[in-house]
């Protein structure tokens, strides 16, 4: 793994989004069901003393927010709602922010499906870093499960980290990448599903992908239909919701998943800066 100085400052930015039901997400009730909510896409990126920077997710990459209908697959465009224009990809955003893509040395998938991975294309000289459990699962379940195994091993820049490290406040383990960056075990999404927690400071921001797809069915140990769908191993998943849960309440913590419309509100044009 590439050596990378602590982190300096971190924020999120969206790679489009995504218009689902709100009763998909076990939100609203009544006729408030058959809302449309949108969904973010959220990628978390972190600025490293010494100028390198560490995406967590990489979103849709630059072809497939130009034409994706044809770069996602049309059928799959209609079905997750993506809702993407060209320029909305993370090269484009941090380009807009003055960081070319060679200063992206290191992306982290929180895990390996289609919407977090798409944009490892654009990043050529970035290690990618995923667990031995979640490789070998996307290999096996494949595209009828949100995995592209094809564009997978065409990337073949990925890395593989075992979580070997001790547990941690309800996370069943844990593994330090480098100085300020913990992945955390947040199994039962997908097989090898990684939270990651930054510190910064006096903040402690967590990324928690799709480990549950809002916090309030973490909270409330509730999985949504879509979760129940989606989920590699439900028993599992509510473990790291327990997780979840007991992190979000921390006083220092700024926890996000990926796609709830509610955290993304609450970080949306922050900069989170080492004091
Ligand atoms: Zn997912």
């Amino acid at each position: 793994m590439a050596e990378i100085g602590p982190p300096e400052r971190a924020w999120f930015l969206s790679v489009g989004a995504f218009r689902s039901p709100s009763f998909a997400l076990g939100q609203g009730a009544g006729l408030g069901a058959l809302a449309w909510l949108r969904l973010s896409n959220a990628i978390l990126v972190i600025e490293h003393r010494g100028g390198d920077v560490t995406l967590v997710d990489a979103g849709w990459s630059e072809a497939q927010c130009r034409a994706p209908l044809r770069e996602i697959g049309l059928l799959q465009s209609l079905l997750l709602g993506v809702t993407v224009r060209e320029g909305d990809d993370a090269k484009a955003q941090l380009a807009r922010r003055g960081i070319a893509p060679d200063r992206v040395r290191r992306i982290v998938a929180t895990h390996l499906h289609v919407d977090h991975v798409g944009g490892l294309d654009d990043f050529p000289d970035a290690e990618v870093i995923t667990t031995p459990d979640e490789l070998a699962s996307a290999r096996a379940r494949g595209r009828v499960h949100g995995f592209d195994v094809a564009r997978l091993a065409r990337i073949g820049r990925l890395t593989l980290v075992g979580l070997d490290g001790p547990a941690r406040a309800g996370f069943a383990a844990t593994r330090a990448l480098g100085p300020g960056l913990t992945l955390l075990d947040a199994r039962g999404h997908t097989a090898g599903s990684v939270a990651v927690e930054v510190e910064l400071g006096g903040t402690r921001l967590l990324h928690l992908g799709d480990a549950a797809y809002t916090l309030q069915e973490a909270e409330q140990d509730r999985p949504s239909p879509l979760s129940r769908r989606t989920s590699w191993d439900g028993p599992r998943q509510r473990e790291t919701y327990r997780a979840i849960a007991a992190a979000v309440h921390q006083p220092d913590v700024v926890a996000i998943t990926s796609h709830d419309p509610r955290t993304w509100a609450c970080v949306e044009g922050k900069v989170f800066a080492r004091t």
